[in-house]
């Protein structure tokens, strides 16, 4: 295919644009449902209010508390002294691999990630709300409890190993993260009252909307949400641009060829005319009937049809017979030049 290059070219930057345009457009509905989102203070009025809603439900709200484990927090694997209610333990092997084309280049692998969720509520002055299923959550900010590396030393044999195999192994990355009892976090979801009134529930919303822990207030995360914006809408504009650009360059190929095979058909068609010019001065004019081509009666017969043998056309006539003998119907095989003298 003559423009294989340029459409896979054209087809990976349209995937890239169309992943950062979802991004864009994920990050501008998100902003605008936060801000669009009522901010209750977790009091003794709360419920109240859930309670007079359709459902006792709220589709989307933010509330600000404090984490407040519901028994025993989880107590850090290596920090005794921290304690929370969401852990993840991961655990990353750290390789330099050799691409296809042969450079030698870092990357990780995920071997292991684990959370370990400890159910909790925000809490206001006594008064708390439950979180439902944070690990659901779109950001869930947790403190770095522990992140160490540890790197592999390799043997002679490793080594050569690693040159056949093409992975070398660096190192071992283990990660502790901690959402720490005490932190102040703003929740943004969907607020609901339980059957009998007596608890307050803040879960993934289930219209889509994005669901937040975070530690940061609502205009630090609005911020943040509209620099990434601006970050995908950049790189739409860059990507869309270099689309417009290779899409360009195609059509205008495109054109070029098109050009070009007009003219040669062109030139083809004038050549050709010119042919059956010269030949028509150059016939007999004078000939008896039976030696004229029995399709046109003009042109001499100039023309034998194998296998049958006739000898029935001129040159010209002959182009434009290309199946069956017009005398004896039979198939035509093949064309070939006749004199008759
Ligand atoms: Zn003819
Ligand atoms: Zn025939």
């Amino acid at each position: 295919m003559d423009y294989l290059g340029e459409a896979i070219a054209l087809g990976v930057d349209a995937i890239i644009f169309g992943a950062c345009m979802k991004q864009y457009l994920k990050n501008k509905n998100a902003m605008s449902m936060i801000q669009g989102a009522p901010y209750l203070d977790i009091d003794k009025d709360l419920k109240e209010i859930v309670q007079t809603h359709p459902d006792q439900k709220l589709s989307y709200v933010s509330i600000r508390g404090m984490v407040k484990p519901m028994g025993n927090p989880i107590v850090s694997s290596n920090n005794p002294k921290v304690s929370g209610v969401v852990q993840l333990l991961r655990i990353r092997e750290h390789v330099i691999q050799r691409s296809t084309a042969g450079f030698w280049s870092d990357h990780e692998r995920l071997i292991q990630e684990v959370h370990n969720v400890m159910p909790f509520v925000l809490d206001s002055n006594g008064y708390t709300v439950e979180i439902v299923d944070p690990v659901a959550a779109d950001i869930l900010d947790m403190d770095v409890i522990s992140d160490v590396f540890t790197p592999t030393v390799p043997s002679v044999m490793d080594h050569i190993w690693g040159f056949f195999a093409g992975v070398r192994q660096r190192g071992v990355q283990t990660t502790e993260k901690m959402l720490r009892k005490g932190t102040m976090i703003t929740g943004i979801g969907e607020l609901v009252a339980s059957k009998d009134g007596s608890t307050l529930k803040l879960q993934p919303p289930t219209n889509e909307a994005p669901f937040y822990l975070t530690n940061m207030q609502i205009t630090s995360l609005v911020r943040k949400l509209d620099d990434t914006k601006k970050t995908y809408r950049w790189l739409c504009l860059l990507f869309g641009t270099v689309g417009l650009v290779l899409g360009g360059l195609m059509a205008r190929r495109f054109y070029k060829d098109y050009c070009k095979k007009r003219d040669d058909l062109r030139t083809r068609e004038e050549l050709e005319r010119n042919r059956v010019e010269r030949r028509r001065r150059v016939r007999d004019d004078d000939l008896p009937e039976i030696h004229l081509c029995v399709v046109c009666r003009i042109n001499p017969r100039e023309i034998i049809l194998l296998p049958c043998g006739h000898v029935c056309l001129c040159e010209d006539c002959s182009t434009g017979i290309v199946d069956n003998c017009p005398v004896c119907r039979s198939a035509i095989d093949k064309k070939s030049a006749a004199y008759i003298s």
